[in-house]
């Protein structure tokens, strides 16, 4: 646990690292749909190889490994949203991996913090080529309408939980879809910020 590299200090609406300031330029040029995101650790070393060891190799005992130290945070804010809703996977991805990393985070994430799980508002409507594959340019265009929102009636405060937060495309594009369904403050949580692109 001592190596995992905690990010610190970071931007309240995308988790970018930051020295003082409380939003970063990135945000203040093009403000995100989600108005707060929390990463836990930088997406680097030996927390990138866990995740990979979590998602590619079905090391699920990471989901609770994880979700304990982000529930340790997380459990000391004053107020915390009403439900938590995983980033979905396509149906053709699920069948394939057996599991839905995001999902796994979210379900322990609600149970220690005793949040609702709704992962049913969320629907992935497009089988996207995987945001890892692509050269940055070409993210935003590949998440674009990937996700349909399942009802028309939301919770008031939502964290949208995924594994990593890179371009932050997929999390955006799943923020806007959730947003315009009326949702007055919308949260991003992810195990690690990947920063190296900046
Ligand atoms: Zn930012």
């Amino acid at each position: 646990m001592a190596e995992l590299p905690v990010l610190g200090h970071a931007c309240k609406r995308c988790a970018l690292p930051l020295q003082n300031a409380q939003i970063c330029g990135h945000c203040l040029n093009a403000t995100p749909s989600q108005d707060h995101s929390f990463s836990l650790y930088r997406y680097e070393g030996t927390v990138r190889r866990c995740i990979t060891a979590f998602k590619y190799h079905k090391q699920l005992q990471f989901s609770r490994l994880f979700g304990q130290q982000m529930a340790n945070i997380l459990s000391a804010r004053a107020e915390l949203p009403d439900c938590l809703v995983p980033i979905p996977l396509h149906p053709r991805r699920l069948r394939h991996r057996g599991f839905n990393q995001s999902a796994e985070v979210a379900k322990y994430l609600a149970s220690a913090l005793n949040i609702a799980y709704r992962p049913e508002l969320l629907k992935r409507v497009r089988l996207t080529q995987s945001q890892s594959e692509l050269p940055f340019k070409q993210r935003k265009k590949n998440m674009r309408n990937a996700f349909a929102c399942r009802t028309k009636q939301l919770p008031k405060h939502v964290a949208i939980i995924d594994d990593v937060m890179t371009s932050g495309y997929t999390v955006g594009e799943a923020a806007k879809i959730v947003k315009r369904q009326g949702v007055e403050v919308i949260e991003v949580w992810t195990i690690a910020r990947a920063i190296s692109h900046y």
